[in-house]
């Protein structure tokens, strides 16, 4: 599969031909569920005519096209506006190709909670390719995509990436638009790229990113390109937080340790550090993010929003709607989230995970002061098998390392750097300064090379 480097440039007949070899690969390689029922078997429309197509989630708003964030609730919903990113892909040469399969409004770990059902794993298909973004990683590791764009709450881009072994990003929060992105948690969402490397992501990058009048969580900060000058020489100091990896199994372990040391050798200084534990992390993104998504997800409901179901008064309506349209796990963390904030307990929840979230965000600025990155497993384990998360708690769990990030609104890039004994990649990621996402790229162009995965 080539590189979206190398497709920046094909010609017009080269993009065409690129185009219906992916239709093929799609057609091929069904089974694996990368893409929505729409575009798994009909010839794959572009948002652009001859651009370089590009796999996008099922959460971002393409004119005309259906965007259902997975759930039943929005089947057969059409788009009357494009998101931002997708305009900006469009300046740039580049068009949306088909919406990737994901966990129901991105809310969870595994791509199981889709309403058009599982994506396999493309390195196993026994096994589970992350989520939520589960489909566009997938797809890029399948070669079913030359890139993808996913979003990224507590995790969703990294962790996919790590499960199906290429590289995921998510920028600063802020630093993207999510103008026309379906929204899951609105102080953690972010939109970003899933490629095949480094450079690619940071060309990806480059090209989505950028103040946006239409969002007023965009940040209005200068903005330099990245993917031209990126330079994987420049020594950094990069933290390594002690306490976290006892968390993780030891496969993760000894890639872990080994990363550091190929890191030392590449002329970087390693230095120490610890954090409160994960499972505060947990607590306060549960919290926050339910809450912010029970508020989200209150204008489904069949009246404004969505498919509703007929019933003789407004109550029975919004019931059977609500019922019938959204999942198990969305429905119970709306349920969660609204707990969280009614009156009696918003003191005890969600100010508490407030106040959490704040001390996360210190401690980070506290490595910071001393750090230009920091070192993390992306999850304490690789790809689990369907149906191995016994309950959803299990499942949180394995979001302890993805999710401070989100609550602090710093960058991270996940890397696949080895491959466990059952040969399933195993990704670490390096985290940012807030917009400091060129020093981020320059230690993961860095770490790329020093770990040579694709050898
Ligand atoms: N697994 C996390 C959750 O379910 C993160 C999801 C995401 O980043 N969209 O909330």
């Amino acid at each position: 599969m080539i590189t979206l480097k190398e497709a920046l440039t094909l010609n017009a007949d080269e993009i065409k031909s690129l185009t219906a070899d992916l239709e093929n690969k799609i057609k091929t390689d069904k089974h694996i569920g990368c893409y929505v029922e729409q575009f798994k078997s009909e010839d794959i429309k572009l948002s652009l005519d001859n651009s370089i197509p590009i796999a996008v989630k099922s959460n971002i708003n393409i004119t005309s096209w259906e965007t259902t964030a997975c759930s039943n609730i929005l089947k057969n919903y059409i788009s009357p506006y494009t998101a931002t990113v997708v305009q900006n892909l469009h300046k740039a040469g580049l068009g949306a190709f088909g919406h990737t399969n994901m966990d129901e409004f991105a809310m969870g770990s595994s791509t199981e909670t889709s309403c058009y059902g599982r994506t396999l794993n493309p390195l196993d298909n026994e096994k589970v390719p992350g989520g939520s973004s589960g489909g566009s990683a997938a797809a890029v590791a399948s070669g079913q995509a030359i890139a993808a764009l996913g979003t990224d709450t507590g995790g969703s881009i990294r962790q996919p990436a790590a499960y199906c072994g290429v590289v995921g990003m998510k920028p600063t929060y802020g630093r993207v638009s999510r103008y026309g992105i379906i929204a899951y948690s609105s102080s953690l969402d972010q939109c970003g790229p899933i490629t095949q490397n480094v450079e690619d992501a940071a060309i990806l990058y480059d090209i989505i990113s950028g103040y946006d009048a239409k969002d007023s969580t965009s940040a209005n900060i200068d903005y330099t390109p990245i993917a031209p000058s990126l330079d994987a020489n420049k020594k950094l100091t990069i933290a390594v937080i002690d306490n976290f990896i006892s968390e993780a199994d030891d496969c993760t372990k000894k890639a872990y340790a080994n990363t550091i040391e190929k890191l030392k050798d590449a002329g970087h200084t390693i230095i120490h550090k610890n954090m409160m534990d994960t499972k505060k992390h947990i607590s306060s993104y549960y919290v926050v993010a339910t809450a912010e998504a029970s508020a989200n997800l209150s204008r489904y409901d069949g009246i404004r929003y969505g498919n509703r179901v007929e019933a003789t008064n407004l109550k029975d309506t919004y019931l059977k709607t609500k019922s019938a349209g959204f999942g198990k796990e969305v429905q119970k963390r709306i349920l969660l989230g609204t707990f969280v904030l009614s009156s009696g307990y918003y003191d005890a929840y969600y100010i508490k995970a407030q106040k959490v979230r704040h001390l996360i965000k210190d401690e980070f600025n506290a490595i910071f002061e001393e750090a230009d990155l920091i070192l993390s497993p992306v999850a304490p384990a690789t790809a689990p098998k369907f149906g191995a998360f016994e309950s959803s708690l299990e499942m949180y769990l394995s979001d302890i390392y993805t999710i401070s990030v989100n609550l602090a609104g710093l960058p991270a890039i996940s890397i696949p750097v080895e491959k466990d004994k059952n040969n399933m990649p195993i990704g670490l990621q390096l985290i940012g300064k807030a917009y400091d996402e060129k020093t981020l790229f320059d230690g993961a162009m860095s770490l790329e090379q020093s770990v040579n995965y694709k050898k």
